[in-house]
């Protein structure tokens, strides 16, 4: 089959909720995708902050084959398994969380969260405690319950009534979360850096203050780093990048930018599918025996390969090197002179350029020059490449995104 004819059996019997690029994939190595045509195209978008370690990846790969060879792709959580104990157990270890309960998504993450933080509200404030606080601009997936703390008319209005019990404030605004705060609330629920909203990075202050709303009200905080987290901004969750108490802080009890509950997912398996939720005791503590489950969720292949990312992305050296290459990339592109540029904002390899044009225009134009480019929102263009580019990649990414903006 030829590209078109790809493209035309595709459109003929898939449900058309994607606008796709003009172009099939057919390989990847390292930070490379390739098309049928043969055409290379350095990959910016990393399948949306999925694929941290690139494409063809030897770790991954030999992550894989060492699951394979237990014969055991899913078992069900029926069972005990190895490679499910040891990915809760280095979950734990590197963040603040005591327990850990897995999933196949993001949104399936935060629908999680949300039933643990409604049994927590229930348990300690009674039946009414059940309320979601969440933000403008917030993106936490598409299921009934993370789309209704999801403020986005195009995306919730077709599928009214969505899961009541959700109010919102505004985003980096204190005051308007402090005035949306009462004893109902059982969680407030935010992105340390919002990625769909337009990569938008929380304030330290705003951080800080609803961690103490949340107390003051006996309420939990989850922070949402299905996007930002595991590595993408140079920390191995973005909010321990927050912590001025030592570099790679592991937040352990008493800091102020550590959540009760942290949602994972797009990064975690190298590509497979997977989500987290990771919580501190207390939320484990009114969890019971059949209160919540997958069938899927957490299998010896997932969990194994989970296991090696984790490790891999947690070193030290390969967290400097993700800061190092987001400063880099921030440095270049800042040099870029193009009035189309409103903005550059981000942090590590999570970067946001605003642009006073359709971010579509340059994203369709991108392909022609080889480069990978998404959207997050109508004018901001989105830079969330492989955590494994290298540098000399990042001046070629700049160098073609250059070409793009000045032919526009
Ligand atoms: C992508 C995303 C989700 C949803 O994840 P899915 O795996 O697509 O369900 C939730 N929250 C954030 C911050 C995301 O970027």
């Amino acid at each position: 089959m030829n590209a078109q004819e790809v493209i035309e059996l595709e459109q003929a019997h898939v449900l058309g909720v994607y606008g796709r690029a003009p172009f099939v994939l057919e390989r990847g190595a390292g930070s490379t995708l390739y098309d049928t045509e043969g055409r290379a195209y350095l990959d910016c978008v990393a399948g949306i902050a999925v694929n941290a370690l690139g494409y063809n990846d030897a770790g991954v790969a030999q992550a894989i084959g060492e699951a394979l060879a237990s014969g055991m792709l899913h078992v069900s959580n029926l069972y005990h398994t190895a490679p499910h104990a040891r990915l809760a157990e280095l979950l734990c270890a590197g963040s603040f969380a005591d327990k850990v309960h897995f999933c196949n998504s993001g949104a399936e993450a935060n629908e999680g969260a949300f039933k643990f933080a409604r049994r927590y509200g229930r348990a300690h404030g009674g039946d009414n405690k059940v309320e979601i606080l969440a933000f403008t601009n917030a993106f936490h997936g598409r299921t009934m319950g993370a789309l209704a703390a999801t403020p986005r008319p195009k995306y919730q209005d077709p599928f009214k009534p969505l899961m009541p019990g959700v109010r919102f404030a505004e985003f980096n605004d204190l005051a308007s979360a402090r005035s949306q705060m009462d004893e109902t609330v059982c969680a407030i629920i935010v992105e340390p850096i919002q990625g769909e909203g337009g990569v938008h990075a929380a304030t330290p202050e705003f951080l800080a203050g609803l961690r103490q709303l949340a107390d003051e009200y006996g309420a939990l905080l989850i922070y949402d780093e299905v996007q930002c987290g595991v590595g993408r901004t140079g920390a191995l969750w973005a909010h321990q990048g927050y912590c001025t108490k030592a570099s790679g802080c592991a937040c352990t009890d008493g800091c102020q930018f550590e959540p009760d509950i942290l949602t994972a997912a797009k990064p975690l398996a190298a590509g497979l599918p997977i989500g987290a939720i990771l919580m501190r005791q207390r939320v484990a503590d009114v969890i019971e025996k059949g209160d919540h489950g997958s069938t899927f969720a957490g299998g010896p292949l997932v969990t194994h390969v989970a296991h090696h990312v984790v490790n891999r992305v947690g070193q030290p050296h390969f967290l400097a090197e993700v800061e190092a290459k987001g400063r880099l990339l921030r440095d270049l592109l800042e040099e870029i002179n193009s009035p189309h540029i409103v903005e550059i904002r981000g942090k590590g390899l999570m970067v946001g350029i605003e642009l006073d044009i359709e971010a579509a225009a340059v994203v369709n134009r991108g392909y022609e020059e080889g480069l990978i480019l998404v959207n997050a929102g109508p004018n901001v263009l989105r830079l969330v490449p492989p955590l494994v580019i290298t540098e000399e990649e990042i001046h070629v990414v700049v160098e073609r995104l250059t070409r793009v903006l000045h032919a526009l």
